[in-house]
């Protein structure tokens, strides 16, 4: 058990709250660890400590800061291993997935920051103005569970390149990959104080973090319904903020296509995590009279998928992150049969220890139901049929998120459709995600983009000098 959570002042710290929570592995269900609620007091001394460091951080050579951030990655590429046994056992991701995917992205994407970082004009001359680019001060970072590296990664590479200093606060459901990360930043010798961490409930630590005088940024990834509120109240005392939120991504197939490709395409990202992915292509489109043949892709390619113990080499498929997800799956699924969507595979609880949803496919789906228009961050596909392409791109864009997308076909065809629709990212055919390009969304998706110089410019300040 691992009881003092909180680090600051370049050191774990004990804590004040005598409060805990606890760790629970999703796979056998039992506890495996506890961590500090931090109270208010503890909140308010890791800001102090990131406040207190903030200048002399801030007017270091921005080469300087960036040579101790690439100490940071050079520390996760050596306890690769520890972090992805950490996020099997806390989050239940799977170890193809945990190598291939969530320490694999934080490693590229954190490179290419850096990269990008080392490259990037932080003083440029405009007439007679010097613009300079600088930090904000106090970065609150709050983190989801889904991706308990690559979250953090993505906001204190940036806000930390860019010369603000940070204090995050991990989901409560998977904590332990930030602790072990913080061991990671501890070793890597940054200044005191540059790099906090504080445990604890979004409602209680978070909101109190989120409401700080002494805090310049809110960055939040997470659900739309806590970034709104922060939204509020970001607005009521002119914080900047970063809004990473939740989405209902669409996956277009259009005649001419590879079938098979769209299939796989949407299908891993609502089984790889268990679906529990934000740019989770989540509703498939294809032509009406393409369904039959959409079936039986279907059903071939989920024939093959292994469901079970996340640490075994061939599980693709393991327990959602609590019972708690795992209730509101299993009713997503109910409300799906009853608005009259009609299961092609799965729907169940698998009878097991642990908090485990079969794969689940709907079809007859409209895309009014609840279940194309709310996300279920589980490992449920909808199939959603169009008559014309006019027809794909008006349900594709028929929906409160923005985050991402996909569209099979003939290229040219299909970057025209990707062009309409209205979502921060679009895949088309087998086009991968660049670590340099932009990730973030349109609509309730969020504002701000993660990534490369995008991410960094979310946390400047710009000042004009004029001489
Ligand atoms: P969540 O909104 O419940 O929690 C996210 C974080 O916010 C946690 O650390 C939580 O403790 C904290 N929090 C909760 N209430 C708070 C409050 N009132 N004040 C301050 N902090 C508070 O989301 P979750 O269940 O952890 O994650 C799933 C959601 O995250 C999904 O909606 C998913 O789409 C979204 N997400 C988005 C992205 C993206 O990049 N757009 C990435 C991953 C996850």
């Amino acid at each position: 058990m691992r009881e003092d959570t909180l680090y600051y002042d370049g050191q774990w710290q004990q804590a004040q709250s005598s409060d805990y929570t606890e760790v629970i592995n999703p796979t056998t269900e039992e506890v495996i660890s506890k961590v500090v609620k931090a109270n208010k007091e503890d909140a308010d001394r890791a800001v102090a400590s990131a406040n207190s460091a903030f200048k002399e951080w801030n007017t270091l050579n921005p080469d300087k800061r960036a040579d101790y951030v690439e100490k940071i990655l050079e520390g996760i590429k050596e306890r690769k291993q520890e972090l992805m046994d950490t996020m099997i056992q806390e989050l239940g991701t799977s170890s193809i997935f945990a190598n291939s995917t969530q320490v694999a992205l934080a490693v590229n994407e954190m490179s290419a920051s850096i990269e990008e970082a080392r490259q990037y004009s932080f003083e440029e001359e405009v007439e007679n103005a010097t613009v300079i680019k600088e930090g904000f001060g106090v970065v609150v970072c709050i983190t989801p569970w889904n991706f308990p590296l690559n979250q953090i990664q993505r906001k204190i590479t940036p806000a930390l390149l860019a010369g603000n200093t940070v204090v995050v606060k991990p989901p409560n459901l998977a904590p332990l990959t930030a602790l072990l990360l913080t061991e990671i930043i501890h070793d890597a010798g940054l200044p005191k104080g540059v790099f906090n961490l504080v445990t604890g409930s979004g409602s209680e630590t978070g909101d109190y973090l989120t409401s700080h005088p002494d805090v310049s940024v809110i960055s939040f990834t997470g659900s739309t319904k806590v970034g709104k509120s922060l939204y509020e109240k970001a607005e009521k005392t002119v914080k900047k903020i970063v809004l990473e939120l939740g989405g209902k991504s669409p996956m277009i197939y259009l005649k001419g296509g590879d079938l098979e490709l769209a299939v796989k395409n949407a299908a891993d990202t609502v089984l790889h995590n268990q679906g529990q992915t934000c740019s989770a292509l989540t509703r498939l489109l294809v032509p009406k009279d393409e369904l039959e043949r959409t079936k039986e892709v279907i059903k071939d390619y989920y024939k093959d998928i292994k469901v079970g113990d996340p640490s075994e080499e061939d599980t693709m498929v393991g327990p959602l992150v609590s019972e708690d997800q795992m209730k509101t799956v299993l009713d997503y699924i109910e409300k799906g049969k009853e608005e009259g969507a009609e299961i092609l595979i799965g729907g169940n609880k698998i009878d097991r220890t642990g908090y485990f949803v079969e794969p689940t496919v709907f079809v007859n789906v409209d895309n009014k139901m609840t279940i194309a228009q709310e996300e279920i961050f589980g490992p449920v596909l909808v199939v959603i049929t169009y008559e014309s392409i006019e027809e794909a791109i008006e349900i594709a864009n028929d929906s409160m998120y923005g985050l991402s997308g996909g569209v099979v076909g003939p290229e040219d065809e299909a970057i025209a459709v990707a062009r309409q629709i209205r979502t921060g990212n679009v895949l088309v055919n087998d086009g991968k995600r660049s670590p340099k390009a932009p990730f973030g969304g349109y609509k309730q998706s969020g504002f701000g983009r993660e990534n490369g110089a995008y991410g960094l410019e979310d946390y400047f300040e710009i000042k004009a000098i004029f001489k």
